[in-house]
């Protein structure tokens, strides 16, 4: 049975209830620009089910966090950042600045990046 929360904005999202600009989807995840882009290339790659954080990931998701992956490969080509480089982050939970509860893979490119990321100042949105 597939996990849908009727109160979460990315379901909202992969429902077709909220709009998004959608570059990606198959049956189980969808990639849609993030709509407070930090870098010229920034997109969030989610499942099409209501998974909360990849805490909640369990062996019977191993065909949705594949899916995720290889959705970020396509994603990068489609955006022209397979070559020039990109970055894949999750934000989990709480200390992450985790601010949506549904697993999102944001990928970010199109510009140099530092690392580690995010030293010093943290901005929670
Ligand atoms: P995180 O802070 O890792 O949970 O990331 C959540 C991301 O979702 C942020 O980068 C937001 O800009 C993005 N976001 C929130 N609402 C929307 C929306 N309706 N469409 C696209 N991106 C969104
Ligand atoms: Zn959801």
């Amino acid at each position: 049975m597939t996990r849908y929360n009727p109160e979460c904005i990315f379901c909202k999202i992969t429902a077709g209830l909220i709009p998004a600009t959608v570059l990606y989807r198959n049956d189980v995840v969808v990639a849609f620009r993030d709509i407070t882009p930090v870098a010229p290339t920034h997109v969030l790659i989610i499942p099409v089910e209501h998974i909360r954080s990849l805490s909640e990931l369990t062996e019977a998701d191993s065909e949705i966090a594949a899916q995720i992956l290889l959705a970020a490969r396509i994603v990068a080509d489609i955006t022209g950042v397979l070559e020039s480089g990109y970055r894949v982050v999750f934000n989990n939970g709480a200390d992450a600045l985790q601010s949506v509860g549904h697993i999102h893979a944001h990928l970010i490119g199109g510009r140099p990046m530092g690392w580690p990321p995010f030293a010093g100042h943290e901005v929670r949105h």
